[in-house]
């Protein structure tokens, strides 16, 4: 099949969560699995000819490549994607989001025209290309180029939806009839993610419990009834992890390098990481690691209520992430209060991220809602024991065999599951098996993508 990736962020070229390290691997697994492939994706200012080997097409148009022979093309504007960051700026969301990936996705359906590659399927990520499916049932209606090309909508989190305000409709070169409730319209607002859902082939999302989750009230995020109308045509496949990055056997990042059959690197890992840190150091002191946006999302209302407790037990603690200003100050304050217990770190870093997976022993995962997640799921590899929140991806991936799970989210729950961690890392034995049913964990891409084909051929058939 000729598949046609559509994403606004891919690994290794702009990164800001594991929307881009999904776009960036599936690619590679499909290739593995013997499709033929594309990716197409904005050019930001960090993509440069210096980092990657780029080559140009035409004056807009310019490409690398990943995998063994995947094109990763790059819709080029110098008004639109030629600034340092994705998606927002210290004073929020780009107010010309709509406009910069509504160009994204036209130039993205005329490219595939002008280099002849005729899609069987266009994948297309969250709602900054769900213009994509919308544009190919409206303006493409007739085209005959793609008269065969089908959809397929991946939902990374139901929570970014691509809402403006109705004044800005006309931007989309749309007739205004689209703009009611069965398609564009969300209370007032133009909402791109629903188009997205409307029109699109087939709808994903990235694990089995978040497919259903979202079709709720509680998870849906107000889309539960778009998705109800179009229950047959959604499904969940978990996201794998590219192992090819996500290895502490050859982890460049990392002090020790080590496996499931010699751990004794993981110690090294740890002291280097509190020597980085300026924490204690200290074998018989859990660490617990934490990468990852500083939102409510990923626990941290809880975390937050529970966090002079928790500073209190027998613990160190390593936060990476950058977020919410509130959870900057709020930490900030308690690292202040605790500087030998929680070592705080406000910023990206892919260094320190794959530090601290594989110096950690336990990884922190309290996420209220987490369509799959990919932090539990690196820090398994990494022998990192993930504490969890059981919803979406995470309740499809720990359990009590490799984690430890709690059941409310409340953070008494959370500062008990806690508790009960440090106990088990006092018994040596019990915890070095825990550590190997967690190594020997296989999220790796393989199973995914061949769920990925199996929803292709679906679409085609549709
Ligand atoms: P989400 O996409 O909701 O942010 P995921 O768990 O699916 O969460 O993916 C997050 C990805 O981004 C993981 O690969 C994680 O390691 C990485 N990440 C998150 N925050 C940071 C950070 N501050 N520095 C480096 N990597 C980060």
């Amino acid at each position: 099949m000729k598949i046609v990736m559509c994403a606004s962020e891919v690994v290794p070229f702009a990164k800001t969560g594991g929307l881009a390290d999904v776009a960036g691997a599936l690619p590679l697994a499909l290739e593995e699995s013997g499709q033929e492939g594309i990716v197409i994706m904005p050019r930001y200012r960090a993509i440069q000819d210096a980092k990657f080997k780029i080559s140009r097409v035409k004056e807009d148009i310019s490409y690398s490549r990943i995998g063994k022979n995947i094109k990763v093309y790059f819709i080029e504007n110098e008004q639109y994607f030629n600034r340092d960051n994705l998606y927002t700026d210290k004073n929020g969301d780009y107010p010309d989001n709509l406009e910069r990936f509504s160009y994204y996705s036209r130039r993205a359906l005329e490219l595939l025209k002008e280099i002849k590659f005729k899609p069987d399927i266009i994948h297309v990520h969250d709602w900054q290309v769900s213009f994509v499916p919308l544009y190919l049932k409206t303006l493409y209606a007739n085209d005959a180029f793609y008269k065969k090309t089908k959809t397929v909508l991946t939902i990374h989190n139901i929570g970014y939806q691509g809402l403006f305000p109705k004044e800005e409709f006309p931007k989309l070169g749309l007739d205004w009839s689209l703009f009611d409730m069965e398609r564009l319209e969300f209370y007032g607002k133009v909402n791109i993610l629903k188009g997205g859902m409307v029109f699109s082939d087939l709808i994903n999302t990235v694990s089995p419990t978040y497919s259903k989750e979202i079709q709720t009230k509680e998870f849906g995020f107000g889309l539960e009834g778009v998705l109800a109308k179009r229950k047959k045509s959604l499904f969940g496949i978990l996201n794998g992890l590219d192992y090819s990055i996500w290895n502490p056997e050859t982890d460049k990042f990392i002090a020790a390098q080590f496996s499931n059959k010699n751990v004794k690197g993981k110690l090294r890992d740890k002291e280097d990481l509190q020597k980085f840190c300026n924490l204690p150091l200290a074998k018989g002191i859990p660490l617990f690691g934490i990468v990852s946006r500083l939102a409510e999302q990923k626990g941290f209302d809880i975390l937050a209520e529970a966090i002079d407790a928790i500073c209190n037990l027998k613990l160190q603690l390593v936060i990476l992430g950058t977020g919410d200003l509130k959870y900057h100050t709020l930490l900030s304050d308690i690292v202040k209060k605790y500087p030998k217990v929680i070592s705080l770190h406000l910023k990206f870093d892919d260094t320190l991220a794959h530090k601290i997976y594989a110096g950690s022993d336990i990884f922190l995962m309290p996420s209220k809602y987490e369509p799959c997640g990919l932090g539990q799921l690196i820090s398994l590899r990494y022998g990192t024991i993930p504490l969890v929140f059981k919803t979406g991806g995470l309740a499809d991936t720990v359990n009590k065999d490799n984690g430890f799970v709690f059941y409310q989210y409340k953070s008494e729950a959370l500062f008990k599951t806690i508790k009960g961690a440090l106990t088990a890392f006092q018994d040596d034995k019990k915890w070095s098996s825990l550590v190997q049913k967690a190594m020997k964990c296989d999220f790796s891409w393989k199973e995914s993508a061949k769920q990925y084909v199996r929803l292709y051929e679906k679409a085609s058939a549709k």
